[in-house]
């Protein structure tokens, strides 16, 4: 049986299952204290035991297998969280082997093995939710370089009539800044999923995530992107996105899936339950270390 972690900043996943992506057993619970969240972890797969887990973290989170701080929690804006060394705590009291990486990519890995991106060499996973980021899988490898790609705060071009502050505290105008769900509630003053899907929003929102989706497209080349996050709830987008994309792309074609966004750009078919899986696929990965 192995183990799996799914680690958001409002709530964290945990299930037992198989490495095909079963799910055997799950739980959530609110994310809180560090101290009282690792004790409920640790109980659960007390009850539940398991050959090994993979953790999807939410981030900055340190990915490198070759720090003493690896799995730690790097400047998180969750101040309780700060430099918390997450998976050397949770090592030490359940003594098995743990990985861990982003939340982002860890979805990822899910999507290449047992969903949409199953067969290709090199997948670009975008979620649009609260934050904006990605990840990479490249031949079944998460990249770390060794940090997690974060990727959200690439420069936008203003839609035209877009007054928006943007909720990013660093950039005027990056793709999380204007595009996440939170920029998306603040501008139209309703969550997003209180939008119709005729809304004027999509059509900016369209155009903002075809623009960040262009820049690491023609940066990765990648076989296939795979967007993900609450924002991509509604299914109205996919087809825009992907119309814009190819309007953005001006005719360039510098490989043969660049004619092809159907192909090139799709939505997850894991759902919710992609973090998970795929922390069930990366604890099938620490086993065979
Ligand atoms: P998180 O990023 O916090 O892990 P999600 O990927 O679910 O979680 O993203 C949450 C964001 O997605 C929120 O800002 C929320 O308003 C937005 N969202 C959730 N559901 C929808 C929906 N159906 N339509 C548009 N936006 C949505
Ligand atoms: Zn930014």
């Amino acid at each position: 049986m192995l183990g799996s972690i799914e680690a958001g900043g409002t709530k964290i996943n945990c299930a037992v299952g198989h490495q095909d992506g079963t799910i055997v057993k799950q739980i959530q619970i609110a994310t809180t204290t560090p101290d009282e969240n690792v004790a409920q972890i640790v109980a659960f797969f007390q009850e539940h035991p398991v050959e090994a887990i993979g953790i999807g973290c939410f981030g900055p989170v340190n990915v490198d297998k070759e720090s003493a701080d690896y799995g730690s929690l790097l400047d998180t804006p969750k101040q309780q969280w700060r430099f918390y060394p997450f998976l050397a705590t949770l090592k030490q009291q359940l003594a098995i082997p743990i990985e861990l990486h982003s939340d982002v990519t860890v979805s990822g890995l899910g999507e290449v093995h047992l969903g949409g991106g199953k067969g290709d060499n090199f997948v670009l996973y975008v979620t649009i939710g609260t934050g904006i980021g990605g990840g990479v899988i490249l031949n079944d490898q998460l990249l770390r370089s060794p940090r997690h790609p974060e990727m959200g705060h690439v420069t936008m071009q203003r839609v035209e009539g877009d007054q928006l502050v943007s909720v990013c505290p660093f950039h005027d105008n990056c793709f999380e800044g204007l595009a996440s769900g939170p920029a998306i509630e603040k501008r139209w003053g309703k969550k997003g999923s209180e939008l119709p899907p005729d809304h004027p929003a999509w059509e900016m929102e369209a155009d903002y995530i075809a623009q960040g989706l262009l820049q690491m497209i023609v940066v990765l080349a990648p076989d296939r992107v795979i967007i993900g996050g609450g924002v991509m709830k509604q299914q109205q987008l996919l087809s825009r996105i992907r119309e814009k994309v190819q309007e953005k792309l001006n005719g360039y074609t510098y490989y043969d899936r660049l004619e092809n966004m159907e192909q090139l750009i799709i939505t997850p078919v894991l759902g919710d339950d992609a973090g998970l899986i795929g922390g069930l696929l990366l604890a099938d990965y620490a086993n065979n270390m």
